[in-house]
């Protein structure tokens, strides 16, 4: 690539070329080391070589002649500003050599500090400063930094020769290394150096310059590093910067320091300046570890000037940038630098904060505050979390698929999780996977930790529902339900044992954690208040229980999209008629179950249509292929047979009966109502009774009844008639005049559904989007076994994200978008919603708001996060 314009960007007094906009061609470092300087604040004079000569040696191997003598020009200017020389013995100039892409990405080159030092400017520094220890000191850490960070030079060999060398010098920290001790160290890295370069040092400082900024443009092509991008699809960049700045040193007595700071709280957005810093240090040592550093306000204490200077700074940087800084600064001399700024990362906590006080200062408006929050981040603020600071031992990891955390011990089942749980233990349930069976365990425990399944597996989906921290998926896990040990990597944990779950990080670890309980702040629902005005898709939760419904709708839902009813059914009172159900063998046996389970269905709606008072409720017929419902071992088998008064053969031979292959392609879905239209029937006429029973009561009830697992339009239109038959029926014998509107419509989770979506229109009143069958039938992945090679398909670049997760809108998006097209085609007034998973992801979100869905349906925990997500679409539409 020819480079035509400006490639080297001074910053200093005598010019500033750069600025902030500029973070393409500076990278983000470059930019604003520029900015702080046209700021005028105190900030070392350099200059930056842009992203362009990266891309440019890249594609040709070398440094051109020209970049060269861009670099040589600078140089003067630099020396010229700082009054010393580079390579000079009297004043040397001492450069430090930083990477900074206009993304920050791991991976790329680690500082290098004090180039220009060799053998002769040692002394030269020696003197300026007058402490030739210190410029020993300097010396060394270079010849550490340059063979590491620009040969590859193993760090243990550098290591191990210091460890050596203090031994000899019976001292025990670096800083105890007199000036010989130093001496005979920087020799010995020399041979290091020497041995494994097969090349001395290098003493011209020219020299040491050049490998160092062709080292940065290299790191550019790592595996680390074009991994990082691959996976993060950072594709439209050119490569990364070298800002080359003049040093100051923070190691130089007393009177010196380094630190970093955050302008505001980053765990708390509370408006003070948080951070640490360290006497006599350079910038390093302040995240080494071997030294505790002071926290920033102590700086009151040890000089207060500078600290009110730095109280000035935030100031200015949060004035100018308009949004919290992470800066890292160092005193040389009782003198303060800056030496880099940039957006700081910040808590979901904090970042409410932030933003929602920003706006009352009148840094931002509302819109930019409603944009800057992450909106998944907004889950944090609903869920306990581990104390940041406690200390970890993380035995192995699965897939985040529920935050929170949890710490408890271990259950291997649910009747055990259940038992202990009333002995007021906490347990986490641990299983190879869950199933409905498992419910009344997983609804006790503090957390659940599978060893299969993904992000929709069974257990994922009833804890995110619940907002209970789950670890799905944790395949290094060996569990052993019957002797009710589990091992990992070796390791073996009994039921007595106690772990943790970090449902944010899928991390599974031992012994408890201290925990923090979430406290919502006035911010919270200020901001959420934003953000209602201006969204226009609505939230709806996907809730199963009066409980969950009310705390859906606390959370801010509009109503219910999605009930699951075959959960109603594992209450201890009612499995048995549910399994009385299946077992008959006859339409007037099971008739005769479901009239048993009919109050009871009528009594959870009526609580649900109380909970949601003035607002819509769906509520999905029968869902899941039926031998989910009968226990599978052969002594629960028989409890059942005792319970119902049958033979145990006969439970057995309806279990074999049921047994499908590939059930989430099987007997489910609508087609249980096809073959069992009574279950509908009884179903339908639960829903309508409690209507009515509600409107007697003066509740405002908005019912809806949703057919699942639709392929075709002429089982909506046979389903469809069989309810509203039912419905009027029901009214007749509850002698209700009054007006009732149940709407009835589907689910769409069956490609052929979204592809007849027209037909299928003209028999519903909405289309509910399954995403999460629909994902699976699109992409052909089992949603409970896609976990075997999903992890491939991620690490390979050949799918961004869990599809189950975020939605894929290439494919499944496409499909949405034609039956919602379609689907008005038929019906313009038809309603649409999506209630699979991807009702509370952002991108998702996103996606249903320029689709032109109605609403979005989720967890209850993730209602937040739904409303912050959608005006964020509508604002960035
Ligand atoms: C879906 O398939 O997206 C859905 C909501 O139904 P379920 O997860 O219960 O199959
Ligand atoms: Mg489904």
């Amino acid at each position: 690539m020819p480079i035509k314009q400006k490639q080297i960007f001074y910053f200093g007094k005598t010019r500033t070329d750069g600025n902030t906009q500029m973070k393409q061609e500076l990278g983000g470092k470059g930019a604003n080391l520029a900015e702080m300087t046209h700021l005028g604040l105190p900030v070392p004079p350099g200059f930056t070589i842009g992203t362009a000569i990266c891309a440019d040696y890249v594609e040709k191997g070398k440094l051109s002649e020209r970049v060269l003598k861009g670099v040589q020009e600078n140089l003067l200017l630099l020396e010229k500003e700082t009054g010393k020389q580079f390579g000079s013995i009297d004043q040397p100039l001492l450069l430090s050599v930083r990477s900074g892409a206009a993304v920050s990405m791991p991976g790329m080159m680690d500082t290098i500090l004090n180039l220009g030092l060799n053998d002769e400017t040692v002394e030269g520094l020696a003197r300026a400063a007058q402490d030739r220890r210190f410029a020993l000191d300097a010396y060394r850490r270079l010849i550490n930094m340059f063979g590491e960070v620009v040969k590859g030079i193993e760090h243990h060999l550098f290591e191990q020769s210091l460890d050596t060398l203090k031994a000899r010098h019976k001292v025990k920290e670096d800083s105890e290394l007199n000036e010989q001790g130093l001496e005979a160290l920087i020799s010995a890295y020399k041979q290091i150096y020497k041995k494994a370069t097969g090349q001395p040092f290098p003493q011209d400082p020219g020299h040491q310059l050049r490998e160092a900024i062709e080292a940065v443009f290299k790191s550019w092509n790592t595996p680390r590093a074009i991994h990082y991008r691959n996976l993060n699809q950072i594709n439209n960049l050119h490569g990364t910067a070298v800002n080359i700045q003049s040093m100051v040193f923070g190691n130089l007595g007393d009177e010196s320091g380094t630190g970093v700071a955050f302008t505001r709280h980053p765990a708390t957005g509370e408006d003070q300046l948080y951070g640490e810093f360290l006497i006599n240090a350079q910038g390093e040592d302040v995240v080494a570890g071997l030294r505790t550093p002071r926290p920033v306000v102590e700086m009151q204490q040890w000089k207060p000037q500078i600290y009110q200077q730095l109280v000035k700074i935030k100031t200015i940087l949060e004035r100018h940038y308009k949004d919290m800084q992470d800066i890292e600064f160092t005193v040389e001399n009782g003198k303060l630098y800056m030496l880099q700024t940039r957006t700081g990362k910040r808590t979901g906590l904090a970042a409410v904060r932030i933003a929602v006080e920003m706006v009352r200062q009148r840094r931002i408006d509302k819109k930019t505050a409603l944009l800057r929050i992450r909106a998944d981040d907004i889950n944090q603020l609903l869920l306990p979390s581990f104390d940041q600071k406690a200390r970890r031992e993380v035995l192995t990891r699965g897939i985040a698929a529920s935050p929170g955390a949890a710490s408890g011990v271990l259950a291997f089942s649910a009747d055990e999780a259940v038992a202990r749980a009333e002995k007021n233990e906490k347990v986490l349930l641990v299983r190879r996977e869950t199933s409905p069976e498992d419910i009344h365990g997983m609804h006790v425990a503090t957390g659940i930790l599978t060893a299969m399944g993904g992000a929709t597996s069974h257990a994922a989906v009833v804890a995110r529902g619940w907002g209970k921290c789950c670890v799905a998926g944790a395949h290094e896990l060996e569990i052993d339900e019957r002797r009710k040990t589990l091992k990992i990597k070796g390791q073996s944990f009994s039921g007595d044992d106690v772990l943790s779950l970090d449902g944010a990080t899928g991390e599974v670890i031992r012994g408890a954690l201290p925990t923090s309980e979430p406290d919502l702040g006035s911010e919270f629902a200020t901001l959420m208040q934003w953000a209602d005005q201006v969204r226009r898709l609505g939230v709806r939760a996907n809730a199963d229980s009066p409980s969950d419904a009310r705390r859906a709708r606390e959370l801010g839902a509009e109503g219910i999209g999605l009930c699951r009813t075959e959960h109603m059914f594992f209450d201890e009172n009612r499995i048995l008629f549910m399994r009385e159900m299946i077992v008959a063998e006859t339409e007037q046996q099971r008739r005769v179950a479901l009239n048993k389970l009919l109050p009871f269905q009528r009594r959870d709606f009526e609580g649900l249509f109380k909970a949601m008072h003035g607002l819509p409720v769906t509520i999905r017929l029968l869902d899941p292929p039926l031998h989910e419902f009968l226990p599978q071992d052969a002594r629960a088998q028989r409890a059942l047979a005792r319970d119902l008064g049958i033979s145990p053969a006969r439970i057995k031979k309806r279990v074999d009966q049921l047994h499908e292959v590939n059930p989430m392609l099987g007997h489910r879905g609508c087609r249980l109502s096809i073959t069992y239209p009574e279950v509908l029937q009884m179903q339908v006429r639960a829903i309508t009774e409690a209507a009515i029973n509600c409107l007697h009561k003066d509740i405002d009830v908005q019912p809806e009844i949703m057919i699942p697992l639709v392929g075709m339009d002429s089982e909506l239109q046979l389903l469809r008639e069989q309810a509203e038959d039912v419905i009027a029926a029901t009214q007749k014998r509850k002698k209700y005049t009054g007006e009732l509107r149940i709407q009835i419509g589907t689910m769409i989770e069956i490609p052929r559904a979204a592809l007849t979506a027209d037909a299928i229109a003209a028999h519903a009143d909405f289309f509910s989007f399954g995403t999460n069958d629909l994902t699976q039938m699109t992409l052909g992945f089992s949603r409970d076994d896609a976990k075997s090679f999903l992890p491939d398909y991620l690490s390979q670049g050949i799918i961004a994200q869990d599809p189950f997760q975020s939605m894929d809108i290439t494919g499944v998006g496409q499909l949405v978008r034609m039956a919602v097209a379609n689907g008005r085609n038929t019906r313009s007034e038809l309603k649409c919603g999506i209630c699979g998973e991807h009702g509370g992801d952002p991108a998702s979100i996103a996606f249903c708001h320029t689709t032109g869905l109605d609403y979005v349906s989720c967890s209850p925990f993730r209602v937040p996060v739904a409303r912050l997500a959608a005006a964020q679409a509508h604002l960035s539409s």
